[in-house]
Order: structure tokens, then C-alpha cells, then sequence
């Protein structure tokens, strides 16, 4: 059963080391988190994931890695500057801050319960603006990139002279984006710095329902390829009144999280509005010219824009589960091998350095290819359990036989069961039970 409680993996979180507040020795910086040990492998593998996806299996998307700083002309022509606001709204009574458009009763407070105590709501623009260098003034205005996908824009002519790529192809980013949220929460749900995973697709303009429909089914896909049950998901066409004015369609992926279903990732039709703004504000061209048919366009753009962050919580509470093993209660995350942050475990059965050489030969020729965790402490049993609950998909045990035997015990995580392997063949086993 994946968990119904936010709580059961926030705790399990910080005290095996995955997520836990920033600058905790100071109290913590609120809705800021540190990626510990065990989180930052896990990110990492969500990323990778989306990028073999994205990039790696396909001929015709390319990768970029733009600058998080930019300038405000950037944000006055994607409209940001102007739009990329959210209805801000003061508790007269408790003082509390609110996004109107996210509550449940818009004139009651959901801290104090007040009636009718609202401001009159304010829009509040999200991005973080900052000074570039050491001279102030509008001259040295730079803002943190509350997305990744302007870059994507800004960098379509380039791509398109040096990658031989043409409609349809795609332009991908992974990074950090900013956004000074009003109301952060839900752990690492909504925080004012996360990780973004963004695909501009460019295409014809008359294919663009076509791949749309596309990349719909494909993004809900590698979600469920990934371990999410397809019952924890939904993909969400907007409402008429949700869509941008520029946008002929656009679904969010949406995952059963603990308070109801909740936006993943969004897929929107784009349609030329980027392109556009880009070229009309910075004089320069960026259109597509055909040679086939002679003719010139700008492309329609796709765009798949997920969060790695909030998507790393939602692969963490699908795989959440308790079972019980020779009647002791245990948890075990089930996490995707892909995704999980150690692949294998090396358990030698005792300390003593009659065991420990042959263990650490273990542990190098898994390494070399392999993201493995070794540990010796602690009775074999409770070693387990800690592996079970970081969702490492083995543990190879090295006992005082494999010094005769040249072998090792190999436990699976879901099932519990071993099975004994010599050590020449150790790693085609693992391969291919790890399967990737
Ligand atoms: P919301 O309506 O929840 O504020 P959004 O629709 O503005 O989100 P997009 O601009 O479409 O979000 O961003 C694409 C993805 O980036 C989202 O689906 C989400 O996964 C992620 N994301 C956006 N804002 C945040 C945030 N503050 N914290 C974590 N992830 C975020």
C-alpha cells in the first residue's frame, strides 16, 4: 500500500537522510530543503530517467544547459514581467498571507476561520529579482529564471544552425528554476526552489494537435513505466477558463497525493506565442525555413514542463509500503531499480578481516558499473531492514563459506528471497535482475 500520510515519508526522509530542512543548524530556512545522502541520488535518477527518455531513445531532441541569471528583456518578452503573478490576499485578522486561487473558500481564512476578513487581493509578482555585478539600478536588474523553458526560446536559432535538427525536434533542459511562492507547502510539493524538467517541442504547425496527443500518452507512460500504479495517476484536460490565451489545449498529469490529486507535470500547446514575443522583441529571426517546400514558419511548440522535485515525492509515496517478513514488521520502499538510490547492498556477515578483503573485492566489481552501499555494522537482520526502507533493489552477503566456495548470497528486496551466486557470475546476475 503506497502512503496515504505525507508524514510517513517526511519522516522517514530525514531520518534515513534523503530530504530535510536547509540550514538546519539554524532553525532551518523555511520551505528550503537539503538533498542529503540518500535524496540527492535519488533526484539525480529521476533526472537521468527523464533524460534517457527525453533525449538518450530519441534521434530528434537535443539537450541544453542555459543560465539561471538572466536579463529582464528575456522575462518583458515571455511576458513574466507583466503576468507571472498570483492573486496575493492578507488575513485581517490573523495576519496569515494566502493565494486566493487556491482556496478551498475563498472568503473564509483556513487558519483562523474568519468570514469576509480578506484583503482585497493583490497580484504578486513571483520571480526573485536581483542585482548583476557590483553596480545598482535598472541597468543591473537580473532575475533567477522561474522556468526552465525560456531558454529553450532563446536558444532556437543557435540549436537549429548547429544541430542539423529540424520540425519536428526538441529542445530539453534540466535545472533549477526560482519562484517566490506565496504560500510554499507540502514538504517539497511547492517550494520556492526546485528542479524543472522541460521539453519545447517545435513541429509543423499543422501537426502540433497531433503531437500533442503525443506526448500526453508518452509522458503518462513513463510515469507508469517508472512504478507509479496507473490508478495513483490522471491526466487533467483544462477548463476553457485555465488556458492561456495563446494555448489550444493543455492536460497536467496529476498524481493521487496524500491531500487528492495534484499537478505533476503540465502539457501545453503552445502554439507560436514564444517564437513570436522573442523575435518581435529581440529583432532577431527565428523561424524555420523549408527547403523541401520553400517555405518559411514559425514552428508550434509542445510543451511537456514536469518537476523533479515534486516528482521525486510522488515516486517516494507510491513506493512506500509495510509488509511483515518472519513476523517482523518491516518497511520497504519499492522503488523502481532505475530510480532507487543504491541498486545493491554489500553486507559482509561479520567484521573480522578474514571477510572483509573478499567483501570489498565485491563491492569494486559492482561499483565500476553500479551505485553501491556498503556497510558492516550492525547484525545482518537489521541491515536488511535499513536497505528494505532506502529501496536498494539487492544485497549481496559475503559469508565465511564465500572464502571457500567463491560465492555470495543475493537477497531481493520485494520478495525477500536468496539465492546463492558465484562470484564470476555475480554481475551478469545482477544485470539482469536489476534489469537496465
Ligand atoms: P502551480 O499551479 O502548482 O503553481 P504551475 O502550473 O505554475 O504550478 P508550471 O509553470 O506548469 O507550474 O511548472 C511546471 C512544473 O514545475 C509543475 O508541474 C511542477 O511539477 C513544477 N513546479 C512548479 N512550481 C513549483 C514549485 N513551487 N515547487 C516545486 N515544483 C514546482
Amino acid at each position: 500500500m503506497p502512503a496515504t500520510d505525507l508524514d510517513q515519508i517526511v519522516s522517514l526522509c530525514k531520518r534515513r537522510g534523503f530530504v530535510y530542512q536547509s540550514a538546519e543548524i539554524y532553525g532551518g530556512f523555511r520551505s528550503t530543503y537539503d538533498y542529503g545522502p540518500l535524496g540527492s541520488l535519488l533526484l539525480r535518477n529521476v533526472k537521468e530517467a527523464w533524460l534517457r527518455s527525453i533525449v538518450q531513445q530519441r534521434d530528434d531532441v537535443v539537450l541544453i544547459d542555459a543560465a539561471v541569471l538572466s536579463p529582464p528583456q528575456v522575462w518583458q518578452a515571455s511576458g513574466h514581467l507583466a503576468n507571472f503573478s498570483d492573486p496575493l490576499v492578507d488575513c485581517t485578522s490573523c495576519k496569515q498571507r494566502f493565494r486566493l486561487d487556491k482556496l478551498e473558500h475563498p472568503d473564509t481564512c483556513p487558519n483562523c476561520g474568519g468570514k469576509q476578513t480578506f484583503t482585497e487581493a493583490r497580484e504578486f509578482n513571483l520571480m526573485f529579482k536581483t542585482q548583476a555585478g557590483p553596480v545598482e539600478g535598472s541597468g543591473a536588474d537580473a532575475y533567477l529564471r522561474p522556468e526552465t523553458a525560456q531558454g529553450m526560446f532563446t536558444n532556437f536559432g543557435q540549436v537549429l544552425q548547429t544541430s542539423r535538427k529540424k520540425p519536428p525536434f526538441g529542445i530539453a533542459q534540466v535545472g533549477k528554476s526560482f519562484r517566490n511562492e506565496i504560500t510554499p507547502q507540502n514538504w517539497i510539493f511547492r517550494t520556492r526552489e526546485f528542479d524543472q524538467m522541460e521539453l519545447e517541442f517545435f513541429v509543423p504547425p499543422a501537426d502540433s494537435a497531433h503531437w500533442y496527443e503525443y506526448w500526453c500518452e508518452a509522458r503518462m507512460n513513463w510515469y507508469i513505466d517508472l512504478g507509479i500504479p496507473a490508478e495513483m495517476l490522471q491526466l487533467r484536460p483544462h477548463d476553457e477558463d485555465e488556458l492561456s490565451h495563446y494555448s489550444t489545449g493543455t492536460s497536467d498529469v496529476e498524481f493521487a497525493f496524500p491531500w487528492g490529486f495534484d499537478e505533476l507535470e503540465g502539457i501545453a500547446q503552445r502554439s507560436d506565442y514564444d517564437l513570436k514575443q522573442h523575435a518581435e522583441h529581440s529583432g532577431e529571426k527565428l523561424d524555420y525555413f523549408d527547403p523541401q517546400t520553400n517555405e518559411r514558419y514559425v514552428p508550434y511548440v509542445i510543451e511537456p514542463a514536469a518537476g523533479a522535485t515534486r516528482t521525486m515525492a510522488a515516486f517516494l509515496l507510491a513506493a512506500y509500503d509495510e509488509d511483515v517478513v518472519n513476523d517482523d514488521k518491516r518497511t520497504v520502499l519499492r522503488l523502481h531499480p532505475r530510480l532507487a538510490p543504491y541498486k545493491i547492498a554489500v553486507l559482509p556477515l561479520s567484521k573480522k578481516d578474514t571477510l572483509t578483503p573478499l567483501a570489498h573485492e565485491v563491492r569494486e566489481l559492482l561499483a565500476d558499473r553500479y551505485m553501491v552501499d556498503y556497510d558492516e555494522t550492525q547484525n545482518i537482520g537489521k541491515r536488511y531492514r535499513r536497505q528494505d526502507e532506502i529501496g536498494t533493489p539487492l544485497a549481496v552477503t559475503v559469508d565465511f563459506d564465500s572464502l571457500d566456495d567463491n560465492a555470495v548470497t543475493i537477497r531481493d528486496r520485494d520478495t525477500t528471497e536468496q539465492v546463492r551466486v558465484p562470484i564470476d557470475e555475480l554481475l551478469a546476475t545482477v544485470n539482469d535482475r536489476l534489469g537496465f
